[in-house]
């Protein structure tokens, strides 16, 4: 620049400029499967409307974005886009505070946090974007349904569930933190109704084998491993069948396999198939009705005060001592599953507490051992020999769950009921069945039901009137296909589902490459993992042998402020908007990055922002002096610079070669160890090896004017080669600058994107 002006760094200019370019050139459409191409799905967490995208989606995203950004830069074909997860409560209760329509308010959600998000740069294919709530994508739901229901993988059954009385609803298990709902952090208690069961104990024993594999395979981090392991909770032990005073056996477990001498009583599940049969008994029906059906509160599903009911029965002890006696209580479901197990005061402090409580001068039972007088094993520690008939055994904490809820913001269940054929799915030739659109829930009840043009139908079987299904399915079950719908183009998407899912272009993209979400997304892994050994047994995703969706997996953890959640109640949450709008996405990006490996909380705190704001500012300034040519000119310019007989003695170009060599073994180090970060993921590291690289071409700037007082022209190619390489490597962290940077490089000429290669750099 001849006035010698720079142009400053604006990052809302700059942004607002690049991201023009990018909607221009459209550059982020997935491209067409080619058949030699090496291709990822890079499958980001599907947020919910809840109508503002927080730090965590920013931190999520950032972390995505740059992984699609270094792949496509490396000559991948990419895709990276996402559907929003726009049924559920969340959204209704929105549309009640909001005094709308459900479908008005997510629809402006989306618009809001879509326009958010790109405003953050993020290099989705918005045109495969889509809402769960659409009816030709929730008809991917109904379809879904009617084909695990033949497959016996759905069933109805009445059952014990969580219910919340603010709420109006049952609650998935996993809708239920500590013993509270979810969503409004009211004590859940347990009821009996009918309900739809998604049957995912079929595939647990297979999803837990299988992690053995994805362990192996590299790609599937820690994290996200011991999140399956959780959801799955496999415990190792033995069981055996115990003859009952009534002569029936029932079988029984226990993981302290070298303890079975000092069994004091059989804990049984009230989820158990046998406590059904039990409660026939009217002696005490009763007080089992009232354990299972009503008074349980989970958030006292303490060993001390959870509600136990002592059957009578005794079984007879697989040691030869006293018979035990049979207990009914829910403490063994969050253990074991919903099974029967031994209980042993010595090895496990519920069950301590459970013998305490039977051992109370009121207990019914006189057959309770004293356990000051058990039979043990000898003192040496030497375990007994194991009673016939005992066998190793697993145990699986990971349980059937509802699917089915009583809101009217959800996806229809493609069933009608008549009474002359009983419970009637609905043909696949009649989906979608659609969601009136103009329902305005009020928070109570399932105005669904009331809704007699909804309501009223025609039985397929017998054409007879019937009724449909008022229940809706809840999201959770529209989250086991959300991953599918992006893998085709929206062209594709008014096909049958059964075409869809033949189609080239799904089978081409399938398995993800790799899933980044937050670590709380456990449940949703797994289920997905499950739905497609599903469809693999079933057929359409055959093609996908092993069952598993995605190859890799990345869970990240969660952004918090002061060491705690961030909250309005706290008074704590950050707006990524106001980040932006003070320092531009780009440092917002870099920031979340840089401030905590994926694998650990992010405290967030200011001076991370401050840090990758000074540093991307910096970088501008000092590139640009650099573009600009007004470094201290050449002394053996032979062009005549002014400045060239500044009175500094003349060298050759060779006084500074060991200097610039250096400076090329250092990019060439950065571009290595950047390379493996984000084929890692420890974007982290990345930035930190890039801010290096940066003060490592200033350090050669420095190291070549003391040795000559200026740069030769080998000496300034050498530094603007540098400068380009870190605007290059630096694209996937913060594009807008590093792409306006790599402009100003060129010079008018034709930028270069393509992903360094460290060997080519040094040659
Ligand atoms: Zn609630
Ligand atoms: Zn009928």
């Amino acid at each position: 620049m001849s006035d010698g002006t720079l142009p400053p760094y604006d990052p809302q200019a700059i942004e607002a400029s690049r991201q023009g370019d990018w909607r221009e050139r459209d550059a982020f459409r997935t491209p067409e499967i080619a058949v030699e191409a090496s291709r990822k799905y890079i499958k980001p967490s599907a947020p919910f409307t809840s109508g503002n995208i927080h730090i965590g989606h920013v931190r999520s995203y950032s972390i995505g974005d740059a992984y699609a950004r270094f792949c496509r830069a490396r000559g991948e074909d990419v895709l990276f886009a996402f559907g929003f997860d726009s049924f559920g409560l969340p959204a209704e209760l929105g549309a009640i505070a909001g005094g709308v329509s459900p479908s008005d308010w997510v629809a402006r959600c989306a618009e809001h946090m879509i326009g958010q998000l790109k405003r953050l740069g993020f290099s989705f294919d918005w045109e495969r974007t889509f809402m769960s709530s659409d009816a030709n994508m929730y008809r991917w739901s109904q379809w879904l349904f009617l084909t695990l229901l033949d497959a016996g993988l759905v069933y109805r059954g009445t059952g014990t569930v969580d219910w919340c009385d603010t709420c109006q609803t049952t609650l998935a298990t996993i809708q239920v933190e500590n013993g509270e709902c979810w969503r409004c952090h009211r004590p859940v208690r347990l009821i009996q109704r009918p309900q739809w069961y998604l049957r995912i104990s079929a595939y647990v024993a297979e999803n837990d084998r299988r992690l053995e594999d994805l362990a192996g395979g590299g790609i599937w981090d820690e994290n996200a491993l011991a999140s399956q392991r959780f959801v799955i909770g496999r415990v190792d032990g033995l069981e055996l069948d115990l003859v009952g005073d009534d002569g029936e056996a029932l079988r029984v477990f226990t993981p302290h396999t070298d303890a079975i001498g000092l069994a004091r009583f059989v804990a049984v599940s009230p989820r158990h198939p046998q406590v059904e049969v039990w409660a026939q008994d009217e002696v005490w029906a009763s007080e089992l009705e009232d354990l299972r059906s009503g008074g349980l509160e989970r958030s006292s599903r303490e060993a001390q005060t959870m509600p136990l009911v002592q059957t009578g029965r005794t079984l007879a002890s697989p040691t030869g001592g006293e018979p035990l006696p049979v207990i009914v209580t829910p403490t063994v479901d969050g253990r074991f599953g919903a099974t029967a197990v031994l209980g042993i005061p010595e090895r496990d402090r519920t069950d301590a507490l459970i013998a305490e409580r039977l051992l109370a001068p009121q207990r019914v039972f006189g057959s309770m051992p004293d356990s000051a007088s058990p039979a043990e094993p000898d003192e040496n520690g030497a375990a007994p020999p194991l009673p016939a008939g005992a066998r190793t055994a697993v145990r699986y904490r990971a349980n059937d769950f509802t699917i089915s809820r009583q809101r009217s913001w959800g996806t229809p269940i493609p069933i009608v009921y008549c009474e002359t054929c009983g419970t009637v799915p609905l043909p696949r030739e009649q989906l979608p069945v659609l969601l009136p659109l103009d329902l305005k829930p009020t928070g109570e009840g399932n105005p669904l039901a009331e809704r007699e043009d909804f309501v009223g139908a025609i039985c397929p079987n017998c054409g007879g009137a019937a009724r449909r299904e008022t229940d809706t399915l809840d999201c959770h079950f529209d989250a086991l296909w959300l991953w599918v719908p992006v893998c085709v183009p929206p062209s594709e998407r008014e096909r049958t589902l059964e075409e869809i899912l033949a189609l080239d272009d799904l089978r081409a993209w399938l398995p993800s490459e790799r899933v980044v979400a937050g670590s709380d997304s456990g449940n949703f892994v797994f289920d997905q993992r499950t739905v497609t050994k599903a469809l693999r047994d079933i057929g359409p995703l055959a093609f996908l042998a092993d069952g598993e969706p995605f190859a890799g997996c990345l869970f990240h953890e969660m952004v918090i402020a002061d060491g705690r959640k961030m909250s309005k109640h706290l008074g704590n949450v950050v707006d990524p908007d106001e980040l932006v709008a003070a320092h531009g996405a780009d440092t917002v990006r870099l920031a979340v990055l840089y401030a905590a490996a994926p694998q650990r909380s992010l405290n967030w705190s200011d001076s991370a922002v401050q840090r990758c704001r000074r540093f991307l500012r910096q970088l501008w300034d000092y590139s640009h002096v650099h573009f600009a040519g007004e470094a201290e000119p050449s002394p053996d310019s032979p062009n005549g610079v002014p400045g060239a007989q500044a009175g500094t003695e003349t060298m050759g170009p060779d006084k500074t070669e060991h200097l610039r060599k250096r400076l090329e073994q250092w990019c060439d180090t950065a571009v290595e160890k950047i390379t493996e970060d984000l084929i890692e993921l420890e974007m982290h590291s990345a930035v930190r090896n890039m801010m290096r690289l940066f003060d490592r071409i200033k350090d050669y700037e420095k190291r070549v004017l003391a040795k000559r007082g200026s740069l030769c022209a080998e000496d300034r190619e050498a530094l603007l080669a540098a400068l380009a390489l870190l605007a290059r490597v630096l694209v996937p962290f913060a594009p807008h600058i590093a792409e306006q940077l790599l402009i100003a490089a060129a010079d008018g000429g034709e930028i270069d994107t393509a992903w360094p290669d460290a060997q080519l750099v040094s040659r």
